[in-house]
């Protein structure tokens, strides 16, 4: 049986295979294939029984030609090296195909945030902090939340950073809460990505919004305002969301006869993005099966909620209705959904195009706090779109111009920009 590849090495199988098909430097792959510098370091903490425990905390920096490094800090009992530094390579490649100016990086600690306090949490987050201020900032790495972070973590770091360096630096952080730096439109950001996406692909596929169905995954973050763009801003129609319940531990699919209506759904959602089925029920919503979402009849799927569930298995009872895949969540489809979508000519808007609404709108949090002035929602979104739309063409053109998937041509687009900065930079 073939050996299953841990996240690092498909991170560099997919690397390699790009490398390839760009016909680059065996210098330069071979820098890009590895982070820059790595951190690693243990973090003494006082708990509230007096007693003192040791944490493992972790950053990987893995490219910064393009600009400081960015990208979030999770806050996992499963974390390790290669996790970090999968993830710190994929934010290269997201912040390039975003066209953002920034390099890619990733940090955590092997913990489980629930079994703390806040008192603990605080004293973690400031000793991560502690270990690692020397080499992070506005102008060298930008950490973020990320699975078990949150924004008020995000301001205690940089409440930490600012008296370390002795002085308020919010920009050293983002995803920080509105009124402690944070950004307006940072809440809707990645599903009105998302739905930027989704309008710039129906123009090319010569599809009318007004007249197409969305089926979704998910209804937490990304999916709650991807259904909201699709509806409001596309005039579409939202079919179903599928959702996790918590207490059940099953998933399940809400779907409506006149379609779904995310703002009232927001009102009888928990933080966790788990539906309240009964006053759904009251409401006329008719609840499935979890795994319905993916043959309802529809044009687009918004698979927005875990990775891997759109695979070998579940793309066969997609509905022949469907032209549009649009990854909301990281990894969502399989290689073989790829093929599945290849086949049947199906476009597909892959993940770190898809969902770099988020990354986008913190780099304009960063630039505010740089500038330490302050734009309204409508700014940000507006500058949002424009980003998410630009990056959606350059895919596409170099989809058509190359005649590849837009996956590969993401990948040729990110990849060629940073060979680009590091060549210019001199570095090969
Ligand atoms: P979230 O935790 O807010 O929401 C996740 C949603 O998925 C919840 O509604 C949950 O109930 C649902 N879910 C979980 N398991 C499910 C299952 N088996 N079946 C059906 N639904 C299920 O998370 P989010 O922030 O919306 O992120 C979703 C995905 O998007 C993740 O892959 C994340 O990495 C990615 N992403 C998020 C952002 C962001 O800005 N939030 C940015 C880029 C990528």
């Amino acid at each position: 049986m073939a050996e299953q590849l841990n996240a690092f090495q498909m991170a560099q199988a997919q690397f390699d295979g790009v490398a390839k098909q760009l016909k680059l430097d065996p210098v330069i792959a071979e820098m890009l294939r590895w982070p820059m510098r790595e951190f690693s370091f243990r973090i003494p903490v006082r708990m509230d029984d007096g007693s003192t425990r040791i944490f493992q905390g972790y950053r990987v920096q893995h490219n910064d030609a393009r600009g400081p490094n960015k990208g979030g800090i999770r806050f996992h009992p499963n974390e390790t090296l290669d996790t970090v530094r999968a993830l710190a390579t994929w934010m290269t490649w997201k912040c390039a195909v975003a066209d953002i100016p920034l390099g890619g990086g990733k940090g955590g600690i092997i913990v489980d945030p629930a079994t703390l306090s806040v008192g603990e949490k605080e004293r973690l987050c400031r000793g991560w902090v502690q270990a690692m201020w020397r080499n992070i900032g506005p102008r060298l790495d930008v950490p973020a939340p990320d699975v078990g972070t949150t924004p008020q973590m995000m301001d205690w770091m940089m409440d930490e950073y600012s008296k370390l360096v002795g002085q308020y630096t919010p920009g050293v952080f983002t995803g920080k809460p509105l009124g402690g730096g944070g950004s307006e439109g940072r809440t809707e950001a990645t599903g009105f990505g998302v739905t930027y996406c989704i309008r710039e692909a129906m123009k090319h596929l010569k599809m009318d919004p007004s007249k197409s169905v969305a089926a979704i995954q998910g209804f937490g973050n990304v999916a709650q305002y991807a259904a909201i763009g699709f509806k409001e801003i596309l005039g579409g129609k939202v079919a179903c969301v599928a959702c996790w319940d918590r207490e059940d531990k099953t998933s399940y699919t809400f779907s409506h006869k006149d379609g779904v209506d995310p703002r009232f759904l927001l009102t009888i959602t928990d933080q966790y993005g788990t539906i309240d089925k009964k006053k759904a029920k009251e409401a006329g919503y008719v609840i499935e099966d979890g795994s319905a979402w993916i043959s309802k009849e529809a044009d687009v799927l918004i698979p927005a909620a875990l990775e891997g569930q759109v695979n070998g298995e579940t793309v066969k009872k997609i509905s022949s209705r469907v032209r549009l895949v649009a990854e909301g969540a990281n990894g969502p489809c399989t290689p073989e959904a790829d093929e599945f979508f290849k086949k049947n000519n199906i476009f597909n808007i892959p993940d770190f195009l898809c969902n770099s609404g988020g990354v986008t709108t913190s780099y304009f949090e960063s630039v505010q706090n740089d500038m330490n002035f302050y734009w309204t929602k409508e700014e940000v979104l507006q500058r949002l779109d424009t980003k998410m739309t630009q990056a959606f063409h350059a895919v596409l053109e170099m989809s058509e111009k190359e005649k590849v998937y837009m996956r590969d041509a993401a990948y040729m687009v990110a990849i060629s920009r940073v060979v680009k900065a590091m060549q210019l930079r001199g570095w090969a």
